[in-house]
């Protein structure tokens, strides 16, 4: 990160020029038009319905459809059950889906089947749907909880999380990234009503009412999933992984095993072998002899354009702490109970993930960070039906469908090489950031290779002497003012923040203008409708596609970051993949 010049991602006219309210008049449209993910969903199965005998949708219905963006600005806060996106789907179009193995929805709702007791994902090639036996869950919880077992050949349980998680901006879905970071396993619900500024019956009773299980059940169905990931992966012995998965007695853990996959812990562990050559795993790591070593495969909704992510993550790479080397992406992170070392390559079909770990427990948020650094649970279909449509965007979404928006495995970090990246090239904020690792990181107790330590922690940049830093003072004293602000819980950037209020926290802090916010929003809280107008790559980019004036002094750059801000209209609600599709445009052009 340290985000600038190359392709774009400077500050620009940045945090002087265009105003935050501009940009963000619109922020409660962010939480209304989630909906336009059902409405792609619905797309697409009338599109899959043409030829059939009985279809009555036309061609020229579909093109409309498209183009004319219809409801895209309904306002799901009226109902809050139907909020989410695909999640909003009716039982009729679930079945369809289901009829149809359309992969996509995996992870967004689970087919029961009553005559045999088993709970698949939407795609299982085991599924012979007769509809008066099928159930459908929004969550594997509720599957689990009226009794179904996990289908042993689609593993439903191992689908990529619903990306309705990350478009919803309330409770509900900051609950979701919460619990899938694990916090309920570490703070009970109580720790995560506490996060969320809610009351814990209130807390159960939202999450309850929409995914038909309640915050301790989506938890223990994650634990159960985790536990297997543990036993079938490496060689610890089945004591240890129960309390690495974060079950609090092996008593529990051996019921919820047999309650959830319908065989005992050592019936799980012998069957691995089987597992390995047929399933989807990966050979355990090389010299699996390495304590806390896992590789797992992690899913996600194709396509997905994993060359240009390892790009851009190498482009920003600090060292010491990250490096992109034949394909893989290796960083440091810090989590909740230790310091990792974690592995990315992209593959067919699947992200190919190797985590070091020097406590076990924090397998299920290492997994989680993974997922929002890399955008994994994005609905990438979703998005550049959207965008297609769009005059300017439109070819370049066509051409690359599987962009991501990538987010970040620590929220605090990113927030901070943010501020290192304001008003200097992607390289020089690459070297202060390497700088500042050397002096403030953490070192790592077993190095690997080049990565050394971990990114310093907010509280130790907090405690630094700006005059000591080696940048301009204003930008000294913008670093350890954020930095105390996170370190002291004023600003929290964890997967539960709510961004609204987080942005408003930001912008007040010294040094911290529309940009950098924004930049933070879009990163470090995975929001998918954030927009960088007063970025010169961005307007770059837009000069070059002929969509705003060119022009290189403060006022046209106020102009053109105006247009750019109503153009980008257009393109709510993914705005952020709107700017990596301009970005990317860039980098491909000045190549
Ligand atoms: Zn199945």
């Amino acid at each position: 990160m340290c985000d600038k010049p190359t392709p774009g991602e400077t500050p620009g006219t940045a945090d002087s020029g265009v105003k935050a309210e501009t940009r963000y008049r619109g922020t409660r449209r962010i939480r209304s038009v989630v909906k336009i993910v059902s409405r792609r969903s619905l797309c697409a199965h009338d599109i899959a319905d043409f030829g059939r005998p009985g279809a009555t949708v036309s061609m020229s219905d579909s093109r409309q459809f498209w183009s004319s963006r219809a409801g895209i600005v309904e306002d799901v806060n009226q109902n809050s059950t139907a909020a989410g996106g695909v999640a909003a789907l009716d039982d009729e179009r679930r079945y369809q889906a289901a009829v149809s193995k359309d992969a996509r929805f995996d992870g967004v709702f689970f087919i029961a089947v009553t005559s045999t007791g088993i709970y698949c994902r939407p795609s299982c090639p085991a599924i012979t749907p007769k509809r008066a036996n099928m159930r459908f869950y929004r969550s594997a919880a509720a599957a689990q909880e009226a009794g179904f077992r996990a289908c042993k050949r689609c593993r439903p349980d191992a689908s990529p999380g619903s990306p309705e998680w990350n478009i919803r901006a309330d409770v509900v879905g900051r609950a979701m990234r919460l619990i899938a970071d694990g916090v309920v396993d570490r703070d009970g619900v109580e720790g995560l009503a506490r996060r969320l500024g809610y009351e814990q019956r209130q807390v159960r009773r939202l999450v309850t009412a929409e995914l038909g299980a309640g915050p301790l059940a989506i938890a223990r169905a994650q634990r159960a999933q985790t536990a297997r990931i543990l036993t079938e992966t490496t060689a610890l012995p089945l004591s240890e992984i129960a309390f690495a998965a974060g079950f609090a007695s092996i008593r529990q853990f051996n019921a919820t095993i047999r309650e959830v996959f319908a065989v005992t812990p050592t019936e799980l562990r012998d069957a691995r072998g089987r597992v390995q050559k047929t399933r989807r795993l990966l050979p355990p790591p090389s010299g699996a002899a390495a304590p806390g070593l896992i590789r797992i495969r992690l899913a996600y909704r194709a396509p997905i354009d994993g060359e240009r992510m390892l790009g851009y993550l190498g482009a920003r790479a600090i060292p010491g702490v990250e490096e992109v080397l034949a394909g893989r992406y290796r960083r440091t992170i810090m989590l909740p109970n230790g310091p990792g070392i974690l592995s990315l390559a992209p593959a067919a079909g699947y992200v190919d993930c190797e985590l070091q770990l020097e406590d076990l427990r924090d397998l299920t948020a290492a997994v989680q960070r993974c997922r929002r650094l890399l955008d994994l649970d994005a609905d990438p279909e979703a998005v550049t039906g959207y965008l297609s449509s769009d005059p300017v965007l439109g070819p370049l979404a066509l051409a690359n469908p599987g962009r991501r928006s990538p987010g970040h495995v620590d929220g605090n970090e990113l927030a901070l090489r943010a501020v290192l990246g304001q008003q200097v090239s992607v390289a020089a904020a690459r070297r202060l950031g390497a700088c500042l690792v050397a002096t403030y990181g953490k070192p790592l107790s077993r190095p690997d290779g080049p990565l050394t330590h971990c990114f310093p922690e907010a509280g130790t940049l907090a405690a630094a002497d700006p005059a000591t830093l080696p940048m301009p003072r204003g930008r000294a004293l913008a670093l350890t003012g954020l930095a105390g602000a996170l370190a002291s819980g004023e600003l929290s950037l964890d997967p539960g923040a709510e961004r609204d209020r987080a942005e408003a926290v930001l912008l007040a802090l010294p040094g911290i203008g529309p940009w950098t916010a924004s930049y933070i929003r879009m990163r470090a809280l995975s929001d998918p409708d954030a927009f960088l107008p007063s970025d010169v790559g961005v307007l770059d980019a837009l000069a070059r596609l002929g969509a705003v004036p060119a022009g290189t002094g403060p006022s046209a750059r106020a102009r053109a970051a105006k247009a750019a801000a109503a153009l980008a209209e257009n393109w709510r609600p993914w705005r952020s993949y709107a700017v990596h599709h301009l970005w990317a445009y860039l980098e491909e052009k000045d190549r």
